[in-house]
């Protein structure tokens, strides 16, 4: 039977939310969640990742209804699940981190079931860069391996992000964090920047204005989905990632032209995330509408 599962390593988390016109509280949140529920419209996802005892059966559910693999998910009695606050700013392209507690995530060693030490495709989402290397040196021969991080870990832990960086087939960062990362403002320079640290190719995320992938057979770009009722942007770098490599695993191969065509699953999938709390609307309204608003995007990028 071919295996083209992807492997999500990250955190499985409950998220405070407040945005200029709306709030919530404790939902489902983490890099692991909204990657792993990504990646499960295109591919058999897995995920390594740990939470408390106070983890609801509810959100158990909704990750198993997507046929979210959860063998890799400890659940662990003790502390709490990680649990991250944040804050958008008016025009939600800032958001401030209000608090965040580790929880049961303090200190944890991923365990990766002997079953999933195969996967084909891993996705390093979101979570300190010593612990994602760990996970990379746990698995047998990946045939893709994609990173992404956060301004918080180019800040506090840029060696060992660094050295990761030079282990994977493709970073994806957004447009701020490559510029720190870079030490350089001109966003283009930027992807060149990274590949010379060692990254086989660069995807660099601009919100709105779309993303853009260095790789080594070339440039390309593509434009977001218009998205006019936007509701809260957490998650939309995740559920990027997450499809991103869903559809790469989905076509099982790894060239330029199959990225581009990734690109544009990851920019219709995370479009729809954003226009809930959490990943609610992506689960309702799952691979139809990603087709739908694929089909936008290369309508609106012909000329
Ligand atoms: P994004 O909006 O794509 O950057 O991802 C937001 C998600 O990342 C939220 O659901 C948080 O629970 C999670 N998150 C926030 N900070 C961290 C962190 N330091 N490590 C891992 N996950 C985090």
């Amino acid at each position: 039977m071919k295996n083209n599962s992807v492997l999500v390593y990250g955190s499985v988390a409950y998220d405070s939310i407040e945005t200029p016109f709306d709030k919530a509280e404790y939902i489902l949140g983490g890099s692991a969640s909204y990657a792993a529920l990504a990646v499960s419209f295109f591919a058999p996802a897995n995920i390594v990742a740990i939470v408390g005892s106070d983890f609801k059966e509810d959100d158990i559910r909704r990750l198993s209804a997507r046929g979210v693999g959860l063998e890799g998910l400890e659940i662990k009695d003790g502390k709490q699940t990680f649990f991250w606050r944040g804050k958008y700013h008016h025009n939600f392209n800032k958001r401030d981190t209000l608090e965040t507690r580790l929880g049961i995530m303090e200190n944890y060693e991923p365990k990766i079931p002997q079953s999933l030490c195969n996967s084909p495709y891993v996705l390093l989402a979101n979570s300190g860069p010593e612990s994602q290397s760990k996970v990379l040196d746990a698995i047998k021969n990946p045939k893709f391996v994609v990173l992404d991080t956060m301004n918080l870990w180019i800040e506090i832990a840029q060696k060992e992000l660094k050295d990761l960086i030079k282990r994977v087939d493709l970073l994806i960062l957004n447009d701020s964090e490559a510029q720190e990362l870079a030490g350089e403002n001109n966003t283009i320079v930027c992807g060149d920047i990274l590949r010379e640290m060692g990254a086989k190719s660069v995807i660099i995320k601009k919100g709105e204005h779309g993303a853009m992938l260095f790789h080594e057979s070339g440039f390309f770009t593509i434009a977001s989905y218009p998205v006019r009722k936007l509701v809260d942007p957490t998650g939309a770098g995740d559920s990027f990632a997450g499809a991103l490599i869903g559809h790469i695993a989905k076509e099982d191969k790894t060239d330029f032209e199959t990225i581009k065509r990734a690109m544009l699953a990851a920019t219709a999938t995370a479009s729809i995330t954003v226009e809930s709390f959490s990943c609610l609307k992506l689960e309702e309204e799952g691979i139809e509408e990603i087709k739908k608003r694929e089909n936008f995007i290369r309508e609106i990028s012909r000329i």
